[in-house]
């Protein structure tokens, strides 16, 4: 089912004050938009003409089949790596206005964790951009980094080397890391991917906090089984976008089929889709 408004080619507007606003079809509180979004690493696209409305108020999930240009997206969202073509919104305003209100978990394979670093270290690179990378950390900021290892229940582990850590805990540390940064956009790539269920409960549990502290949070996801738990609105993908909207409405057998072609079984789509024929 489609429930985003149509494609939007106009460009953007620079007011007298010099600031400058999205589209009109681009909501001033929608968290993220994406609008004609293509990337491409060779000649192939890795992700083709997207368009996405990440609605406020919402735990939102990106899904797709590996390959399908999630990991992409999410760093052309955050404008790490180049677009060709497209353009990509932050509550409302042009990614290069926004970028400190982002803060990113990256997928956990990406991550070169022989880097040497304690887990102190990490959760003050959030922190950065509160100082200025050549400011010293003042002790109200090391208390900030402390606390937010708590909040992940890593409160134990600051000297720790990263390397040493288990995958669950490594995640724990990106998350805090990602909470220092004190955003309004969380972005987090595959953050329950080989967790321990205790992980992945203290990781949704946080999530679910900054959901209710006005914050949003937009998720790769790869476990199809828990996306009607964990989210309310989601978006699948498959280098072009197949299908978006509530949970509810988009998670259908037709969707998930488009998403992943051939490589769900039927009697697994049945059990996931929660609407039969929409979509
Ligand atoms: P997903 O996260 O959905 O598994 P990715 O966004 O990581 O997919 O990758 C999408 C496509 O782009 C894949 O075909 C992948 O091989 C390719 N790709 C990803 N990163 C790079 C890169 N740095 N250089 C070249 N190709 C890449
Ligand atoms: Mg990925």
């Amino acid at each position: 089912m489609e429930t985003q408004a149509p494609r939007s080619r106009r460009l953007t507007i620079a007011a007298e004050d010099g600031r400058v606003s999205g589209p009109e079809d681009v909501p001033s509180d929608a968290p993220l938009a994406l609008r004609g979004l293509t990337v491409s690493y060779s000649e192939k696209p890795a992700v083709f003409s997207v368009d996405a409305t990440f609605p406020a108020n919402s735990m939102s999930t990106i899904i797709g089949p590996n390959g399908a240009g999630k990991s992409t997206l999410l760093k052309a969202a955050l404008g790490v790596i180049p677009r060709l073509s497209g353009e990509v919104f932050v509550f409302g305003s042009p990614i290069e206005n926004a970028r400190n209100r982002i803060a990113y978990v990256p997928q956990r394979a990406s991550v070169d964790w022989d880097f040497p670093a304690t887990v102190m270290d990490v959760v003050q690179m959030g922190l950065y951009r509160k100082v200025g990378l050549l400011g010293r950390l003042s002790g109200q900021l090391t208390t900030r980094a402390q606390d937010c290892l708590d909040r992940v229940g890593m409160a134990d582990f600051s000297h720790r080397q990263i390397g040493q850590l288990s995958g669950g805990q490594q995640q724990r540390v990106f998350l805090a890391r990602a909470l220092a940064q004190d955003a309004d956009l969380y972005l987090l790539d595959e953050p329950f991917a080989g967790v321990d269920a205790a992980t992945e409960r203290a990781i949704i549990d946080v999530l679910k906090l900054l959901k209710s502290g006005g914050k949003a949070v937009v998720a790769v996801h790869h476990d199809l089984s828990t996306v009607r738990e964990y989210f309310d609105h989601v978006f699948m993908i498959n280098v072009r976008r197949i299908a978006e909207g509530t949970v509810n409405t988009c998670l259908t057998t037709k969707n998930l089929q488009a998403t992943y072609g051939g490589r769900l079984a039927a009697a697994h789509l049945a059990q996931l889709a929660v609407v039969e024929g929409a979509g």
